[in-house]
């Protein structure tokens, strides 16, 4: 009996956080993920289940190259920039990376005839919406340059499939939170910006006391909310949209949240419910750009794709496996300072 070969599939930005995930989810479908990336933020150790090949997305001539030597079915772009603040900062950064550096990679999957695109866009695209919870028709306005950089290829996408064929997924993500299951791979930056992490290494007190921003929302509780779904849900649903496409059945916009929001104050009620820990906390202004709640009406996803985000069934067990992989890595990285 002969096996054939796995069907390749092109993960920029497969060494990190959420693009690791996928990595995994692919593997475990069947297909063989070759990482794209260039490291900059990006774990060396997180490529696990496929080939590294180290390159940039601003690097079209090294993008053929790797397009070419893999014959990819298909590519999940994740590289990308994704910090609101520093996209109000330097805007120039952002529309380069995300903007330049995803038609880079849209032209490259055109030119070799890969037959789907699967794009990680952001609920950052909706802008301050008048409803939450936010279905995918909210009219679009984003209010920082970071949800501008990744509509932009929205739009791109929509032209390059009436033009060249492509068909697409736009995935806006609500908030992706927790780590592996398996405790294999999980979120490791060395700016660290996102809540749950912050939350966690304030209780092991690798990074200082969480600071609350903003207590003055209109809000039950004044903290803001957001909607917090597992990253092996996420990774699972670009696997389901990747088929979708393949199997000819459409492009696609889908919001990927759970439908649930929690305000700061709750993440951290939950944080310590699971750790038995107090969180050492100071309260400090809103952060700017920060909207009062971002939560998803998730029908469409579960609908289109007959998910069922079985690994955000609650915050709790959510922040479950973040704090187990936040001690892991804690373990790890103590254990090769004293080596
Ligand atoms: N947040 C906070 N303190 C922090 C980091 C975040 O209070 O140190 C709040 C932030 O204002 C937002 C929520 O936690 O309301 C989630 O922030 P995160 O940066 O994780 O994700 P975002 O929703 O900004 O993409």
């Amino acid at each position: 009996m002969t096996t054939s070969a796995p069907q390749r599939v092109l993960v920029t930005g497969g060494a990190g956080y959420v693009g690791s995930h996928a990595c995994k989810a692919l593997a475990q479908a069947g297909y063989l993920p070759v990482t794209y990336d260039n490291l900059s933020t990006g774990n060396r150790w997180a490529v696990r289940w496929g080939p590294l090949e180290l390159g940039d997305i601003l690097d079209p001539e090294r993008l053929q190259e790797v397009f070419q030597q893999y014959r990819p079915v298909a590519v999940m772009h994740f590289a990308a920039l994704a910090l609101v603040g520093e996209s109000m900062q330097a805007p120039a950064l952002y529309y380069r990376n995300n903007t330049v550096g995803a038609l880079n990679v849209a032209d490259a999957a055109v030119a070799h005839s890969a037959r789907a695109f699967v794009f990680s866009s952001t609920c950052a695209t909706y802008g301050e919406p008048a409803e939450v919870p936010i279905p995918e028709t909210t009219p679009q306005h984003p209010v920082n340059p970071y949800g501008a950089s990744k509509l932009m290829i929205e739009r791109v996408l929509a032209d390059y499939e009436m033009a060249y064929g492509l068909p697409h997924a736009c995935l806006r993500y609500f908030n992706a939170a927790g780590a592996d299951p398996e405790t294999e791979i999980g979120e490791c930056r060395v700016v660290e910006t996102h809540l749950i992490p912050l939350v966690l290494d304030a209780i092991l007190g690798t990074r200082p006391p969480l600071r609350i921003f903003g207590t003055d929302y209109p809000t039950p509780d004044g903290s803001a909310v957001r909607d917090y779904i597992h990253v092996a849900d996420l990774a699972d649903a670009h696997v389901a949209a990747l088929k979708h496409l393949i199997a000819g059945k459409g492009s696609l916009k889908l919001n990927l949240g759970t439908g649930r929001g929690y305000s700061v104050r709750e993440v951290v009620a939950s944080a310590e419910a699971v750790t038995g820990r107090k969180v050492p906390l100071s309260y400090a202004p809103r952060r700017p750009g920060d909207p009062p709640a971002l939560v998803a009406a998730p029908g469409r996803s579960v609908e289109v794709l007959g998910l069922a985000f079985r690994h955000s069934s609650s915050l709790e067990a959510v922040i479950e496996t973040a704090w187990r992989w936040h001690q892991h890595l804690h373990a790890t990285q103590r254990a090769a300072a004293t080596s």
